[in-house]
């Protein structure tokens, strides 16, 4: 029962499921939830509700700690190669490629580079 984690929803133990209504007759309570993994939010949240709790308590203190955006990003022609593939004749038969979002030149992809996360010819941040 250790391997459990807490959702960290600020509010979870206030929603009304049966779920949640934990203890022996007479003193139950409704409890933040337990589980052994979460979909939500890096696996911290048990639903949507409970991530957008947690950034309404949290997330402005949260950015602010980790460095707030004070200047707009610029996509480039430089930084805007993403990877893409279209199916040529069937489900198994797929042409991998990038294809840049600003001037819409494509340049063909090997399948092993396409699975490759780190590979890539974007030059910049
Ligand atoms: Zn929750």
């Amino acid at each position: 029962m250790s391997n459990l984690k807490l959702c960290q929803g600020p509010e979870c133990h206030t929603y009304h499921t049966q779920d949640r209504l934990k203890g022996i007759k007479g003193s139950k309570t409704y409890q933040t939830r337990r589980r052994s993994s979460f979909y939500y939010g890096g696996s911290n949240f048990c639903s949507l509700n409970c991530q957008n709790d947690w950034f309404e308590t949290y997330g402005t203190r949260a950015i602010d700690h980790f460095g707030r955006l004070t200047e707009a990003k610029h996509l480039t022609e430089q930084n805007a190669w993403v990877k893409d593939f279209d199916y040529r004749g069937g489900l198994n038969d797929r042409s991998f490629y990038f294809v840049n979002k600003i001037t819409k030149e494509q340049r063909p992809l090997t399948e092993e580079q396409y699975r490759d996360t780190s590979y890539t010819i974007n030059t910049g941040e």
